[in-house]
């Protein structure tokens, strides 16, 4: 049905469902502390900075022609990082893909999985990006909820009756999740590929904020020799400080794999993305140095949000999400009118803020007092 009532008759008809909407997008503002997006606040070294322009600059004596399509230099540098950041074995580099971000990794995953007649499945709260894959796609979208606040769980019996209800093609975790920064335990992770595993569909977890989660939680990498139906998502935006650059990988069965790149546009990753990401993993000591600090600082920031009396849930990611004293949009926009910018995202009356430098930590608690006082 065309939208005929539509004020200009002279534009083309836009589908249906598309109809009014806005692109997704936290807004862009430009102020000292940058603290709404999950990024990484730490800038390339001057030396690093010097090596990716070196690399780009290399590869741009090829630019005539197109990029490898199949990257497997850089499905092997990636593999390689994995073994070592989650103790696992080598991942074979057919059982690695990547995209333009994570965000593309999901789309490809669910152009090849998802479409129309079938559901995807997640767990509110869940990253806002989630049911415009399912949108995009044409793919039904379907959630349930996570426990209770501040912790904000998921247990295998709830993620288990959830599959039962809606049988769905795919299942997306996220650990630790955005925005409430829960890890999940390798059980949900295990109860949900097997229930999955029943009608041949497909569990995806995304760990876009893997490594920034506390000692002694693993991750759902260790699993996939166990389950031929798991996914794991991993980016470089957040961990190595390459938001930027934008790629995203999966790990997975080397058959899905193969369908992901029947999906997939010819030459998506472009020969500057390839060459910028291998310099960046062949200088992962340098990126994620400073994940320890930005865990530390993450630990103290909870901690100082708790001495305050806010409700504020667990967090293994580099954000946490807390409950406001006064209405959540006036601290929201008092702290930007003191040039910290947050986010306002979660269930009503929470605001999420990323964990920045000890510079941006101190600004924003400053702030805070000032934007949302708590009785003394
Ligand atoms: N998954 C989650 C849970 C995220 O929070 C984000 C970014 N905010 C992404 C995926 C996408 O990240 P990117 O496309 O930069 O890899």
């Amino acid at each position: 049905q065309l939208d005929l009532a539509s004020p200009d008759t002279a534009l083309p008809a836009v589908r249906d469902d598309l109809l009014g909407l806005e692109p997704y997008g936290a807004p862009q503002i430009d102020v000292p502390h940058l603290l709404n997006v999950n990024e990484n606040p730490f800038p390339p070294s001057a030396a690093l900075a010097e090596d990716l322009g070196r690399a780009v600059r290399s590869a741009a004596a090829d630019l005539n022609r197109y990029p490898d399509r199949e990257f497997l230099d850089l499905r092997k540098d990636l593999a390689a990082f994995l073994a070592d950041e989650s103790a696992i074995d080598e991942p074979r580099a057919e059982q690695v893909w990547a995209a333009n971000g994570s965000n593309e990794i999901m789309v490809q995953l669910f152009q090849a999985y998802g479409g129309p007649g079938r559901s995807a499945l997640s767990f509110t709260p869940h990253y806002s990006m989630y049911p415009e894959y399912a949108r995009d796609t044409f793919t039904a979208w379907v959630t349930a909820e996570r426990g209770p606040a501040p912790e904000f769980a998921l247990d295998a019996d709830a993620v288990t009756a959830a599959i039962a209800r809606h049988r769905p093609a795919i299942v997306l975790l996220t650990s630790p999740n955005n925005p409430t920064g829960t890890a999940l335990e390798l059980d949900v992770v295990r109860a949900a590929a097997r229930a999955q595993a029943e009608h041949r569909g497909l569990l995806v977890v995304d760990e876009a904020y893997g490594e920034f989660r506390r000692d002694g939680v693993p991750s759902a990498l260790t699993l996939l020799p166990e389950h031929a139906n798991l996914v794991v998502s991993r980016t470089m935006s957040k961990a190595f400080a390459l938001a930027g650059a934008r790629l995203g990988y999966l790990v997975a069965d080397p058959a899905i794999v193969d369908a992901v790149r029947v999906v997939r546009l010819p030459y998506h990753l472009s020969a500057a993305t390839q060459a910028v990401a291998r310099t960046a993993l062949a200088h992962r000591a340098e990126l994620l140095g400073q994940v320890a600090t930005l865990r530390a600082e993450r630990d103290a920031l909870s901690a100082h949000l708790v001495r305050r009396g806010h409700d504020v849930a667990p967090s293994d990611a580099n954000f946490i999400l807390f409950r406001t004293v006064a209405d959540r949009h006036d601290v929201w926009q008092r702290l930007l009118d003191r040039g910290v910018l947050i986010r306002e995202v979660g269930p009503a009356g929470w605001l999420r803020v990323s964990v920045g430098t000890p510079d941006d930590n101190a600004a924003f608690r400053d702030a805070l007092d000032i934007a949302d006082p708590v009785e003394a």
